[in-house]
C-alpha cells in the first residue's frame, strides 16, 4: 500500500510506519528494505513499543508484560509519534483510542 503506485497520487506525502511487536532479526530488516525499495515505498519507520517501568523506571526496547527489572505488571509503553518517543499515556484521550486499534506484526506476519 505504501509503494509508488499508490503514493505517487499523494501530494501531501506518505510515510510508512510499521508497527511490530518485536525486533526482526538483521536479516529481516534487510528483506524489508529491499521491499520497500522495490515498491518505491521512498519513507518509512519500524515502530516497536518500548516498555518503561512506572515503579523502577527501566526501559526496555521490547514490547512487555512485565518490567524485567523489578516484575512490576505496572508499565507504560514509548512508542514513536513522527520522529520521536513518547508515553502512550501521555496520549490525548482519542490518540489513546486510536493506540489500542493498533496492530503490530509478529515476525511470521512479515
Ligand atoms: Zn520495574
Amino acid at each position: 500500500m505504501h509503494g509508488r503506485k499508490y503514493i505517487e497520487h499523494l501530494t501531501g506525502g506518505s510515510a510508512l510506519h510499521m508497527n511490530l511487536d518485536e525486533h526482526l532479526t538483521k536479516e529481516q530488516y534487510a528483506e524489508l528494505l529491499k521491499v520497500a525499495a522495490r515498491e518505491g515505498c521512498n519513507y518509512f519507520t519500524f515502530n516497536i513499543p518500548n516498555t518503561v517501568c512506572n515503579d523502577c523506571e527501566h526501559i526496555d526496547k521490547r514490547h512487555l508484560a512485565k518490567c524485567p527489572k523489578c516484575g512490576s505488571e505496572n508499565l507504560d509503553y514509548l512508542t514513536r509519534i513522527i520522529g520521536y518517543m513518547k508515553r502512550v499515556s501521555n496520549f490525548s484521550a482519542a490518540r489513546q483510542k486510536e493506540a489500542a486499534r493498533r496492530h503490530y506484526a509478529t515476525p511470521a506476519q512479515v
